[in-house]
């Protein structure tokens, strides 16, 4: 018998445990389940989604996390491994202009998937910038198409996995040696140009200054695939993935807080739940991340746990800001971005010396300009993110630090042209690391999992299969392919391949 993802009998009746209903758990439990398997999926929120998250209030509906998705192909993978299709459950918008992108100067210039209209737009900061800008996504093209063929595709956790399993042709042509920032710089002649492109490494809230040159593959992504905004808004991937695990017979236990993972004669046994009841499992797989989960569920193993945090310790966390205001700024698009005068002071104020930046570049949504749906008629919902540092013994700012940043933050959007900004919000939300990691248990209240560096980990994230235990397995932003909606969706899929090939 075949399961409806083309899996075999071999297997069916064992039950696969997956501790988190995130996106990396929800993908991996629509493989297993897709394939045959039994599956329990445990969350202690008491809903689906983890970080793809949702708030109503006063008549404004917020996507407490991401705002848009690229790769919709990783999404179909997941809905088809279910034996479903996506577009049966979920209807995907595109996002246009891609970017508006805003800078101190008053300088105002869009990245948009139209030819004609990237050359109009280019022309606004200076002539001769579109042949640069085109050699430069051709580089970012071969990048991506290097990284997807050795890395993407091959599942490696590590650089002997990735030798063993890629054509070495493809391995060479990732350009590894040299920074992001480096890259840009090279290939960009204009300033605000090398600071829009370099900040595309935002996907993965990690710094262009530390990231490999190959993560210059991010423009190609959204250039080839697209930027995609979900009908309905975000929060649907969530519900959807939910109502095929149903369909499928996944056991979904919300409010369902995992509180050790029992190991005998190195393999895992199932999961303790706080109220101490047990649940007996075949495979347990972690969406909680690697470091958390070795730190809080596992037994005690010091020197594992101090290779974690030195290789893959956190990516950026953020102060996530949603204002429902009364009147519209119509020079917003969906999707903006508001640069720090200094971009480069920003990177290394966040990432090298774990200290709130003073300027911080903005990531700031709207919306309503693709999904009317979401705020009153005549009003804006707006969401603002300036990346900053994860929680940590060294970084723990109370919360009049993180009040400050709100202010200047605002400060900001007022100065570059949002006037009446504070005045005009009817409804406010904060959350800080302090929130984020309550909430999702994250590293440090980290937004999208591991960090991407160049000298701690060559882009290489925690593996998905674990070296210590052999039925164990890890999904989500922590682990390969990393952060950002698609990478973590594709490790849930990943593991969910390992755990169905494997015979342990
Ligand atoms: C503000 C914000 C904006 C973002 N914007 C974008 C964007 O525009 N596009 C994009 O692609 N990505 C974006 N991201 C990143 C994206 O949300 C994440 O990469 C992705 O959703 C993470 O999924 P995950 O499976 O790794 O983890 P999570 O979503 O963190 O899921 C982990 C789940 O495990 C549960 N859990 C943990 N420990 C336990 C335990 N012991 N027992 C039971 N349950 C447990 C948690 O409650 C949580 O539900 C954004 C994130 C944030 C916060």
């Amino acid at each position: 018998m075949r399961g409806p993802g083309g899996g075999t009998a071999d297997g069916e009746n064992r039950r696969a445990i997956v501790i988190g209903a995130g996106l990396g758990g929800l993908a991996a439990a629509c493989a297993l389940a897709g394939a045959g398997r039994r599956v329990t999926v445990c969350e202690k929120n008491d809903r689906p989604g983890g970080k793809l998250n949702l708030l109503e209030t006063g008549g404004f509906s917020f996507d407490m996390g991401p705002s848009i998705l690229t790769l919709p192909k990783i999404f179909d993978e997941v809905f088809r491994r279910a034996g479903r299709t996506r577009r049966d459950y979920l209807k995907f918008v595109p996002v246009i202009p891609h970017w508006r992108n805003f800078f101190e100067d008053g300088t105002v210039f869009d990245l948009t998937p139209d030819p004609k209209e990237t050359v109009r737009q280019l022309d606004r900061l200076g002539p001769g910038l579109t042949e640069p800008f085109r050699r430069f996504l051709d580089y970012s093209k071969r990048q991506y198409d290097a990284v997807n063929a050795a890395y993407f595709e091959t599942a490696a956790d590590n650089a002997f996995q990735m030798l063993r399993r890629a054509p070495l042709r493809q391995i060479l042509r990732q350009d590894f040696l040299r920074t992001m920032d480096a890259a840009v710089r090279r290939r960009l002649p204009h300033p605000h140009l090398r600071d829009t492109m370099a900040f595309f490494i935002k996907y993965v809230g990690s710094s262009a200054l530390r990231a490999p040159a190959f993560m210059n593959m991010l423009p190609n992504v959204q250039y080839e695939f697209g930027l995609w905004y979900v009908e309905g808004g975000m929060y649907a991937i969530a519900r959807a993935l939910e109502k095929v695990l149903k369909e499928l017979g996944v056991e979904l236990r919300y409010g369902c807080r995992v509180a050790k993972i029992p190991v005998r004669g190195g393999r895992a046994e199932g999961v303790i739940l706080e109220d101490g009841s047990r649940i007996e499992g075949d495979w347990v797989v972690s969406n909680m991340e690697t470091i958390p989960a070795h730190r809080e569920l596992l037994p005690p193993d010091p020197r594992y746990l101090r290779r974690l945090n030195r290789k893959f310790g956190p990516a950026c966390s953020g102060l996530v800001i949603h204002l429902g205001t009364d009147r519209v700024y119509p020079q917003l698009a969906h999707h903006n971005f508001f640069f720090s005068a200094d971009q480069r002071e920003h990177f290394r104020s966040v990432f090298e010396e774990g200290r709130i930046p003073d300027d911080p570049t903005l990531y700031v949504v709207a919306p309503s300009r693709t999904d009317p749906s979401v705020c009153p008629e005549g009003s804006d919902n707006i969401k603002i993110l300036p990346h900053i540092p994860p929680l940590s013994e060294e970084h723990n700012p109370g919360e009049e630090a993180y009040l400050e940043l709100k202010d200047r933050v605002l400060d900001k959007m007022e100065r570059m042209g949002l006037a009446g900004l504070r005045k005009s919000a009817v409804v406010e939300h904060v959350w800080t690391p302090k929130d984020i990691l309550a909430n999702y248990l994250s590293t440090g209240g980290s937004i999208y999992g591991a960090v991407t560096d160049i000298r701690k980990n060559s882009g290489f994230k925690a593996p998905k299969v674990s070296p210590r235990y052999r039925n164990l397995y890890f999904v989500g932003g922590s682990v390969n392919p990393g952060g950002g909606m698609p990478m973590v969706l594709m490790s849930g899929l990943r593991a969910g391949d390992a755990i169905i090939n494997s015979r342990r």
